[in-house]
């Protein structure tokens, strides 16, 4: 299996960055709750028998919190593309701090506090089946989030204080019906809402009206070439245009002054030839971010499945580094150095296959997501 390149590991006496397991929980769609959106470690069930306030204290909480802070990290925290790597005693002072800076005057290093923000997949059934999603392999099993549950840990995150939702998951989260009196519900809390979905499904005028509420609306586009799309995403990029200029009219009608929105292409080489016809859309359209991610060797048959961009030929390879550094510049161009974000492992391939000087990192539209506010 191929994992994101361009990730160093660290070394004895080093840990990670990470705060996720206190700020930035996951709830997945069967209840397991996670110690961030990567996975890896479940704190528990969120169901009849354990809220989630309970679960943020159970002993595999503990337990994550703790291998980050003496630096026993397990693979999936080792090859995390999302934090730099820090010695222990830096990490060790700096999650004290971010404990005091949450209200945690005593206890333990290991104990919860009230998370900033909270991943929350309602459902992990997608319309779309693409070839390098997981969904798109046989073995992918779909789940919902029973209403009752989805209502108990809405109210949870409300009381807590949480002051972010991101309702995004391994699915679609507005594939669920009635996915929009969730989201309203917390808007109407005062809770911020972030979202990353498809749109690839035309959109009611109601739901465009709660995306504009939104604080981030994050669209998995990688092209907007029809025939691609179709091939690459299996539907109709049209639709996904269309539901984008609804968005941003209704913006127009009831402003939010808080409002992004930002797209993100997994890059392969069957869409890098249009990243320009992309980023120059997502220009014209008025999207604030483009992000170019790593295409991850887990989706689909592994017979059919898309290469990564350390398997491609070289000749590929570089003409696909090619296609994101243009529309990159394009983008710095039109939007600013924070109008494009590319994933390290593939920074790291374009500046060594291009002999480019290294270009300072914007953050990724997860790091985006999971900032305090
Ligand atoms: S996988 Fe990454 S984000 Fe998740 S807990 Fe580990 S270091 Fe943090």
């Amino acid at each position: 299996m191929s994992v994101k390149t361009g990730v160093v590991e660290p070394e004895l006496g080093e840990t990670r960055l990470c705060p996720e397991p206190w700020l930035h929980p996951a709830i997945r769609a069967d209840g397991g709750v996670m110690r961030c959106c990567f996975g890896g470690l479940d704190f528990g069930i969120v169901g009849a028998e354990s809220s989630f306030s309970q679960i943020l204290n159970s002993d595999s909480a503990r337990l994550s919190r703790e291998q980050l802070l003496s630096g026993r990290l397990d693979e999936v925290c080792r090859m995390c593309p999302r934090f730099p790597i820090v010695k222990l005693e830096e990490y060790r002072s700096y999650i004290e701090s971010m404990r005091r800076h949450a209200g945690a005057l005593s206890g333990a290093l290991t104990d919860a506090v009230v998370p900033i923000s909270v991943w929350l997949e309602m459902t992990s059934q997608c319309n779309l089946r693409c070839v390098y999603c997981h969904q798109a392999g046989a073995n992918w099993i779909s789940d919902d989030l029973p209403p009752a549950a989805i209502d108990a840990v809405i109210q949870e995150l409300i009381l807590l204080g949480v002051k972010r939702v991101s309702l995004t998951g391994r699915g679609e989260n507005t594939f669920m019906p009635g996915w929009e009196k969730y989201a309203e519900r917390l808007l109407d809390a005062g809770v911020s809402v972030v979202i990353i979905t498809n749109l690839a499904r035309p959109i009611t005028d109601h739901e465009a009206r709660i995306f504009a509420r939104m604080s981030n609306v994050g669209v998995s586009i990688d092209t907007v070439d029809r025939a691609v799309f179709k091939r690459v995403r299996t539907s109709d990029v049209r639709i996904v245009l269309e539901n984008v200029v609804k968005i941003m009219a209704t913006v127009r009608k009831q402003p939010n002054p808080d409002f992004r929105m930002g797209w993100t292409a997994v890059v392969s080489a069957d869409v890098a030839p249009g990243f320009l016809d992309l980023a120059a859309t997502a220009v014209a359209l008025g999207v604030s971010r483009v992000e170019f991610q790593c295409l991850i060797g887990l989706g689909g048959e592994q017979n059919n499945r898309l290469a990564t961009i350390d398997e491609m030929p070289i000749d590929v390879a570089v003409g696909v580094a090619r296609a994101v550094r243009d529309a990159e510049q394009f983008l710095i161009n039109k939007l600013g150095p924070d109008g494009v974000f590319v994933a390290a492992g593939l920074r790291t391939f374009i500046d060594k296959s291009m002999g480019a000087q290294p270009q300072e990192q914007s953050q990724s539209i997860w790091e985006v997501l999971a900032k305090d506010e």
